[in-house]
Parts: C-alpha cells; structure tokens; sequence
C-alpha cells in the first residue's frame, strides 16, 4: 500500500515534537527548537503552563465529558466568563475554530429566517480570508485552492475585496444576512483591516440591519494585547468566532453573540456532542484566568511593542530580503521581498526557529504570549544568525 496510515493531507516536515518545555519544543532527537508558531497561535501559555496543566489533570480526574441534555456548572462559569469580559450575552461551545465558524454562520443566518425573513442568507466574506476545512468555512473563502476537487460548494457567500470597503458594499442586497471577516487575516499573511473598514462594515451592518460576524480563530484571546481585536477597532460586533489560543492546546472553540444576534438560535436549532465539555471547559477557564487581566495584556502589548521595534530596525539591514513589519502585540508579520517559505525552512532546519508561513510571502510571529526577555533574545540572535547565511535560492 502506497497511502500512508496518517491521511497525507498535509506535507508535514522533518521536525518530529514529542515534548514541550515553555516555549520550546524539543523532537524525537533531542533537538531544542524556539517555537515562534505555538501550534499556530494555540499554545499561548506556553507548552508547560503549571495552572494549564493542573486545571486539565484536576477535571480529568473528576468529570471528563457529560452530554449536553444534563445541565453544565463548568460551561456556565467559562460563558459567564466570557460575557463578562466581551461584547457578548451568550456563547456556544465547539472543539474547533471552523465549527465556530459554522456556528457563527448559522447565527447570522438564522437571525434573519428566524424573524421571517427566509431569503436572507448571503454573507459577505473577503479575499484572501481563512475560515476553516469544513465544507461551509471552504465556501466562505474566495480562495479557489481550497475548493479544488471539492465541488459543490455550499451557495450563499459572495466575495469583496479585503480592507476594500466599497467593494463591500456593492454587494449588499436583498438576500444579504450580513458580514464575515477577520479583522486581521491570518493565513492571509497578517494583514490587519484598517479602523475605517471595520467601522464601515459596522456602519453598513447598522444600516441594513445586517450581522457583522468576526473570525477572532486566530487573532482573538489576548493574541493582539487585547481579548479581542475589535477592541481596538472601537466596534461592537454582533457575532464573534473564536478558537485556538482559547483552550491553550485543549480543542476549544466558541461561537459569541448578542442576545439580538441569537435571536434564531433556540431549542433544538444546533448542537454539538463534545462541545463544552468539562474538560475543554477546565482548559478555557484557565487560560481566562491567565489571560483576561489588564496586566497580562499590558504585557502583550509591551513585548509585541519591542519586537516589532526591533524587527523594524532589523529589516533594514537586508533591505532585499525584507519589506515590512505588520500585525498587531503579538500576532506580527514579515513581509518578504523573496519568496518566504524557503527562508522560512531555512530557518526551521538550519537555526531551530519555527515560525509559520502565510499568505502574501509573509512570515508569522506567533510566540507563546509568555515569553520574557531571554527568548526574544534568542529569537533575534537565530534571526539575525539566519539572515546573515541566507542564499536566496535561484528561480529554475
Ligand atoms: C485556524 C483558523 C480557523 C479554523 O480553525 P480550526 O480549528 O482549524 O478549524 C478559522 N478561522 C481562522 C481565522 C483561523 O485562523
């Protein structure tokens, strides 16, 4: 048989973890990396986060998984946690970022053909965006790599350009149920919205009586120096997908709305059998209680801060290699002259710094939100070592 038994989905490299010490990794030969990807954007206490890993054992010892019919004191208390931190008056809980999305989706949905409205169930979604695998989350992408050989599409998604806000509002119509967007694309190479096109969209959503959904999968949970990106942006969104960083390595994802956006989403209309369990609930409140202080944030902006202060300085010594440093606390891009996925292999096997391809030949910095001063260290000097021995492969 030529099919290997892990499904050969993805082209998976040489680096084989098989342990995690803070923010390292260290593989099956005893080979230290610096992880600057955190399983991207996950593991944001780290790989050895003593209150991570004591909630889990704790819980694990208790009460593991109960099915949704029976009533949820762990689910309560991280929801509570969740709207009392956010814009939000109630969460859904699932295993995943698409799942989240999913959810979100069906919200937006639902809000319109819960009150009558049947025909509403576009929604807008932007270039180069990210959603997930599952089949709606591939359809709410424009990006046409993703579809291939998986056709039919779901219908009721149309495609503007991203941070284009005319774009998007050329295609609202009657049969839109509103917006989904990152407000900073990930896979799409760290390229955040700027204010004016999120509070359009906001505007536009207001006007129309549209949803404005966010994808916060991979910006979201302290990741940008605030809970949640839109802080920044100054917009209440009406729906917010969120995941990865949310279980800090545990499978977590949540769905958060308004009351007003949930409107549609009563008795019966969705449900999901591991989603909120015990477990995944442990995991979540221990990374809000990590995460969710103003102190904690203050550190991701401070250190996000510094880095891309020195990343900037930093570019300018390769000036045909690099072009620009973007992003936001701890969600930081670098935007390559060259193409990027060589340099970035080559700093994974010649220097033992993982960091994470995207879109736009960008690189992503995406370090545990834990890290101090002597792993920035480290990650400069691999930078810089990488940098200085670097041979821009030929074009064939
Ligand atoms: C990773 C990601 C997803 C999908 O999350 P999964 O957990 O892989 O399903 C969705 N949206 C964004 C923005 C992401 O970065």
């Amino acid at each position: 048989m030529a099919i290997t038994p892990l499904m050969p989905v993805y082209p998976r490299c040489g680096v084989r973890p098989v342990r995690g010490e803070n923010c390292h990794l260290i593989d099956e030969n005893g080979t230290r990396y610096l992880d600057f990807a955190s399983g991207i954007a996950v593991n944001l206490l780290g790989h050895s986060h003593p209150g991570l890993i004591g909630a889990i054992q704790k819980q694990a010892e208790t009460l593991m998984h109960v099915s949704n019919l029976y009533g949820s004191p762990q689910g309560e208390k991280l929801a509570q946690s969740l709207v009392d931190h956010t814009f939000a008056d109630t969460v859904f809980f699932t295993n995943s970022g698409a799942e989240a999305v999913e959810t979100a989706i069906k919200t937006a949905r639902a809000y319109h053909q819960s009150a009558g409205a049947e025909h509403k169930n576009e929604l807008i979604t932007f270039s180069m965006a990210f959603h997930g695998r599952t089949m709606a989350t591939i359809s709410a992408s424009n990006q046409t790599k993703m579809h291939h050989g998986f056709q039919p599409l779901l219908e009721g998604f149309k495609y503007a350009e991203f941070d284009d806000l005319e774009s998007a509002k050329a295609l609202i119509g009657p049969n839109t149920a509103g917006f989904l967007v990152e407000p900073i694309q990930g896979e799409g190479g760290i390229r955040p919205a700027s204010d004016a096109f999120l509070k359009g969209l906001r505007e536009l959503a207001d006007e129309h009586d549209l949803m404005l959904a966010l994808d916060e999968v991979q910006c979201g949970v302290a990741r940008t120096g605030t809970l949640y990106a839109y802080e920044q942006y100054g917009i209440v969104p009406d729906i917010v997908a969120t995941a990865k960083g949310i279980g800090g390595g545990f499978p977590l994802g949540a769905c958060l709305a308004t009351e007003k956006a949930a409107r549609g989403m009563t008795f019966g209309t969705h449900g999901s059998t591991y989603g909120g369990n015990p477990l995944a609930m442990a995991a979540g409140q221990a990374v809000m209680d990590a995460v969710a202080n103003e102190e904690f944030l203050a550190s991701v902006r401070d250190k996000g801060e510094r880095i891309r202060t020195r990343l900037e300085q930093f570019i300018g010594n390769y000036p045909d290699l690099f072009e620009l440093v973007r992003g936001k606390g701890l969600m930081l891009g670098i935007k390559m002259k060259v193409e990027s996925r060589p340099f970035f292999v080559h700093l994974r096997d010649n220097h033992q710094l993982l960091m994470v391809a995207a879109g736009d030949n960008t690189l992503r910095l995406l370090p545990p939100l834990v890290i101090e001063d002597a792993e920035i260290e480290e990650f400069f000097e691999k930078l810089s070592a990488g940098a200085a021995d670097y041979e821009i492969p030929q074009a064939s």
